[in-house]
């Protein structure tokens, strides 16, 4: 178990966090997946790229967990205004191949953006369009710790009614996350009740 004080990325929201008690696990979740990409930005001799308003990553098929899906819903109908949401509706009626959540080259659910999205840091320049620095210049994409992955999965698990399975491993803990991971798109119907 790691020994790590997150507090500082932790986004409070208490009024939600009493009347929605999923909603504090995702949220610390958060706060160590924040922390982890903080250090290995700071760890790291190169500069993040990344910038807001650069978005050729929402480009790309963002992997989630039940939990992470449950969290940008909840944004989407509690959070933005109507005025947002109708932008949204009106991405997902033009088949942008754009993630539904970037209006404007921003990511309208940014508190509650998913773990992938969160991790995916690249360093020296900014991506190219249809690039995946990943295959191109593997190096200047950072590498957060897994181990605060793991650390940060594994507070997501009393969502799952899973405190009582004896995982044996950091390893075993991902594994039951990414067995009940999907692709973001193919939840926008669900996300906006459509
Ligand atoms: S990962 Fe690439 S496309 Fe995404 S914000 Fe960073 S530099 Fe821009
Ligand atoms: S959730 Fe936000 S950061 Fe992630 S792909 Fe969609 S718009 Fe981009």
């Amino acid at each position: 178990m790691l020994n790590v004080d997150s507090t500082p990325y932790r986004l409070q929201m208490p009024r939600y966090e009493q009347n929605y008690q999923w909603l504090h696990l995702l949220l610390d979740c958060y706060a160590v997946i924040d922390l982890s990409v903080a250090e290995s930005i700071a760890q790291s001799k190169k500069k993040p790229a990344c910038y807001k308003g650069c978005s050729v990553c929402c480009r790309q098929k963002i992997p989630l967990s039940v939990i992470e899906s449950v969290g940008i819903k909840f944004y989407v109908d509690n959070i933005l205004t109507k005025h947002k949401y109708l932008q949204i509706v009106k991405n997902f009626d033009q088949h942008n191949q754009l993630c539904l959540f970037n209006i404007d080259n921003c990511c309208i659910v940014y508190p509650m953006r998913p773990i992938a999205c969160r991790r995916y840091i690249v360093t020296s320049q900014c991506c190219s369009f249809d690039e995946d620095p990943l295959l191109s210049r593997p190096g200047d994409v950072l590498e957060p710790s897994r181990d605060y992955l793991y650390q940060a999965v594994k507070l997501t698990l009393p969502f799952y009614n899973s405190q009582g399975i004896p995982f044996e491993s950091n390893e075993h803990i991902f594994s039951f996350y990414k067995k009940q991971n999907v692709v973001l798109s193919s939840i926008y119907s669900k996300i906006l009740n459509m």
